[in-house]
């Protein structure tokens, strides 16, 4: 036998063309590593569209007090309790949920379940890149949609599927330009896929909305047995760290998706956590408190500087610049306000920020300011 490494021919060999042709999502360096790398003394993520409240209080109590001496034991393996719990909020059997290391983890699920060589899936040209990367690095098209002002084209997704499409995504609403689809297009469109295919609705960000026509998936599975739904502990819930989340869909086509979970990649610090996290009254009002208040202000500051946004539901702001996204981003850097570069999600020289805190946002807004301004003296 040969040593590992060395000869680089013969693992080339061994990738399969999708895999080579594949270019890797870089994650963000660690905060002490940027701060180093910026020169600046303090950094707020504005980048992941997380909860700048943190955790509820009633999950923060729980991972406060858990007992060390279970980390040693394997977490329950299908989240037993959490499901049994998600079944009682949702009106929906326990076995029609499953929990996920994070919403990430169970897209991977949904289209290793459905898609086989040549099968595809069909998504937004502009929205939360995870569900093109699955099907591109699993081997499968992924068929973009060009969104329609700013939002999902129900009919150009409709023309694009043929015989070979298995899935289509909706996020909803859409990271990152907040659109979102009423109760009303989203029974149109599953009455049109008419069960043909499967339709997976990420409903990341529906814990912030407060729209009347805005439609709760969870009650369309019963009438829908195609539709998927997907939510996650990350954003609301604070519990992004963690990585906790998951999908619901009619028995029987979540018995399918089950074959493709890998065991125990949930932990049970974070089904805990997560289980606290749906009891707390007070988390949600007051997140959606802050995020209404500080949004508005944010889109009236930007009305001020002149800069064009687009401010949908959830808790993020899209800012079109009049200079290059990745240079506004390392200037912003410098005053420790990191913003998410929009090139990625094919909206070059926009940015995408998350709302925060109200003395965060006043930062954001005056390095804004300053960076479109010209003045790129660090502060
Ligand atoms: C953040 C996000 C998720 C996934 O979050 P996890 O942390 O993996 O649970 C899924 N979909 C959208 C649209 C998101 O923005």
């Amino acid at each position: 036998m040969k040593a590992a490494g060395g000869n680089k021919t013969s693992i080339d060999r061994l990738v399969p063309d999708h895999i080579r042709n594949f270019t890797p999502y870089i994650p963000s360096k660690p905060d002490d590593v940027l701060m180093k790398m910026s020169g600046c003394s303090r950094l707020f993520r504005l980048n992941n569209n997380e909860n700048p409240l943190g955790p509820p209080a009633a999950a923060r109590r729980v991972i406060e007090s858990y007992p060390t001496g279970r980390l040693s034991i394997y977490p329950s393996g299908d989240a037993y309790h959490l499901r049994a719990r998600l079944s009682v909020l949702f009106g929906l059997h326990p076995d029609q949920f499953l929990v996920g290391n994070g919403a990430n983890e169970v897209i991977s699920f949904v289209i290793k379940a459905f898609c086989q060589e040549g099968d595809n899936i069909i998504t937004g040209d502009k929205t939360f890149a995870v569900y093109e990367w699955v099907a591109m690095f699993s081997g499968f098209t992924a068929k973009l949609v060009p969104l329609k002002e700013f939002a999902f084209d129900d009919e150009g997704m409709l023309a694009e599927i043929d015989g070979r499409t298995k899935v289509l995504f909706l996020c909803n609403p859409n990271n990152p330009t907040g659109s979102y689809w009423s109760e009303q297009k989203l029974r149109r469109f599953l009455d049109r896929v008419a069960g043909r295919q499967i339709v997976v609705v990420d409903e990341a960000y529906c814990e912030f909305v407060d729209k009347g026509d805005f439609p709760d998936g969870m009650r369309l599975i019963a009438e829908y047995p195609n539709l998927v739904v997907f939510r996650t502990f990350s954003k609301m819930y604070g519990l992004a760290g963690l990585r906790i989340g998951y999908l619901a869909g009619a028995l029987e086509v979540v018995d399918v998706i089950r074959r493709t979970c890998v065991v125990y990649s949930v932990n049970a610090l974070a089904q805990e956590a997560a289980l606290a996290a749906l009891e707390d009254p007070d988390h949600v009002p007051a997140t959606r408190e802050l995020i209404g208040r500080e949004k508005t202000r944010l889109c009236r500051a930007l009305d001020g500087l002149g800069l064009p946004h687009v401010a949908g539901e959830g808790n993020f702001v899209m800012v079109r610049l009049p200079i290059n996204d990745a240079l506004a981003y390392r200037k912003m850097m410098t005053h420790g306000i990191m913003v998410r570069c929009m090139a990625g999600f094919r909206f070059p020289n926009w940015v995408r920020i998350s709302i925060s805190l109200p003395e965060v946002m006043e930062r954001c807004v005056d390095t804004l300011a300053a960076v479109v301004a010209g003045d790129s003296a660090t502060g």
